[in-house]
């Protein structure tokens, strides 16, 4: 028996896959709707046209993830993305017929369903486990089960789980910042009970921040590129259209870009609106974004509050292409991982086709084991300490104003020292969402240099020394 944690893309597809393959297989997760498949929006990345091919698509990602992306896994996702595609046709998903074209791609090869491809595939994907008459439990994992040195199952508030393997299927933790685009699931915990058991942590410093995220009434909502693309512009409460005195391309601008223009503004005093007003045929192009609105009252005429929120993160559990860790028994895939795809900053859609590839390719690796430890980069051994306890709310705040998007050697110092007096040892979300803080704002004030989605004010230019040097932890006892 497998046991997979995680109900996103990742978890699901390696779960109906594994299971299809012959393996007993049983899901836990912390939410059945948690997780930021359930709210994806835009599409999932593949060469599929006679115009493109794998190497387009690993030249770009390669750019945009600034000099860090780990080429085996750019060549591995790149050239696999296209079969994972047809594979999830063959299960019976249906795409749209057209590719859709977003920023960083040199090609239309985004495969999307409507505007909501993420939740289509976790509709899907979920029906066809449920099929596969495959266990679901809804519990959170707080711990692995380690024996001999080997991953052997895993502790859950409820339960002790003793299987064959675990495959982590957590996502990220860009819920710890306060604002963001993703949902409370996402704080981090799959990624510290790993670094518990002695996995390696990476790449902690790369978060990405989406610069137009709305709210309204609590319900968080991501405006997507496309609207900007379209013709919405950005205005603040005085009236002006500021994105162009940041950069050239205005509202085209670059995601870090936008959304450090959009920080700045909010650091001024102003308020940040999204106007639609300038888009074509808004109720066909953009349905959910309309049922979105009139859930609320407001119509496209209304200005919408906007702010930059972190959407995702690059780092997490280091794996090789097969989702093997350093710890023998224990997967890693989808955005728990650093497979080293996305380098310093990922390329858009380019995150629900990898969670897809390595969930759907693990049948292929799961009973040969390898093994993985990394040797591109620089190791950090850190202790785990007792202290205070943190809120996730306290968290999210210490976050946003010292570890976000425009970050400085004070700042940076300012959370570590916070940290070191809060809880990280204990199994609680609070405690492993502080330690997770702590290695981001460490390795951060490490890397003494701005690349990719980390910005450092102090250090605003590239460091050749830093250049494909990564930044690991360890957890020493
Ligand atoms: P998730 O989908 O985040 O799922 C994590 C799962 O782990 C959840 O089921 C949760 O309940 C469970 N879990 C967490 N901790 C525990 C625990 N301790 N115990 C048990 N269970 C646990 N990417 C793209 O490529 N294209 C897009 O268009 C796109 N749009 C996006 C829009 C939004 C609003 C957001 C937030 C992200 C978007 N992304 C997009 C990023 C992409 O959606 C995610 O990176 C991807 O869905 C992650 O999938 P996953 O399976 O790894 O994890």
């Amino acid at each position: 028996m497998v046991v997979i944690v995680g109900t996103g893309v990742a978890g699901l597809s390696a779960a109906v896959s594994l299971r299809r393959n012959g393996y007993k297989v049983r899901l836990i997760t912390k939410k059945i709707t948690g997780g930021s498949t359930y709210i994806a929006k835009g599409g999932a990345a593949a060469s599929l046209t006679g115009d493109d091919s794998p190497e387009l698509h690993a030249q770009d990602t390669i750019k945009v993830g600034d000099g860090m992306c780990d080429l085996k896994a750019v060549n591995y996702v790149t050239k696999e993305a296209p079969s994972a595609i047809h594979e999830l046709e063959k299960w019976g998903f249906q795409f749209d017929p057209d590719l859709r074209l977003e920023g960083g791609h040199s090609r239309r090869r985004v495969a999307h369903k409507t505007d909501e491809t993420g939740r289509e595939f976790y509709e899907f994907l979920m029906s066809e486990a449920k099929k596969e008459e495959i266990p679901i439990l809804e519990d959170r994992v707080k711990a692995l089960m380690v024996k001999d040195n080997e991953v052997r199952g895993v502790i859950t508030e409820g339960s002790a789980i003793e299987d064959d393997k675990v495959v982590l299927a957590t996502g990220g933790y860009a819920y710890l910042f306060k604002f963001s685009s993703t949902q409370p699931t996402n704080v981090g915990d799959g990624m510290a009970i790993a670094f518990d058991a002695g996995a390696l942590l990476g790449d902690m410093e790369f978060v990405q921040f989406h610069p137009t995220v709305t709210s309204i009434d609590g319900e968080v909502f991501l405006l997507t590129e496309t609207l900007r693309g379209e013709g919405a512009v950005l205005v603040n409460d005085k009236g002006e259209r500021f994105a162009f005195t940041y950069d050239k391309r205005g509202e085209l601008a670059p995601r870090d870009v936008l959304s450090r223009a959009i920080y700045d503004q909010y650091s001024k005093g102003y308020k940040v609106f999204m106007d639609l007003r300038g888009i074509k045929d808004l109720e066909r192009k953009f349905p959910v974004l309309i049922s979105f609105l009139r859930r609320h009252n407001k119509t496209p005429s209304d200005l919408l509050d906007v702010f930059p929120g972190a959407h995702f993160v690059d780092g997490g559990v280091r794996v090789n292409t097969r989702g093997e860790t350093n710890l023998k028994g224990l997967y890693a895939i989808g955005e728990v991982s650093d497979s080293g795809l996305h380098g310093a900053n990922r390329l858009a859609s380019n995150s629900l086709i990898e969670g897809l590839v390595f969930g759907m390719n693990l049948y292929r690796y799961i009973d040969k084991w390898e093994g993985f430890y990394p040797d591109d980069g620089t190791m950090v051994s850190v202790t785990e300490w007792k202290g205070r306890k943190a809120s996730i709310d306290e968290i999210r705040e210490m976050n946003w104003s010292n570890v976000g998007i425009v970050r400085n050697k004070e700042r940076l110092e300012k959370a570590i020292a916070y940290y070191k007096e809060v809880d990280t040892s204990s199994s609680c979300e609070e405690s492993k969402a502080s330690l997770i803080s702590y290695l981001t704002a460490y390795s951060a004030l490490m890397r003494d240099e701005s690349r990719g989605n980390h910005f450092r004010e102090d250090f605003p230019f590239h460091k050749k020394e830093w250049e494909g040097k990564r930044i690991y932890f360890r957890l020493t006892r």
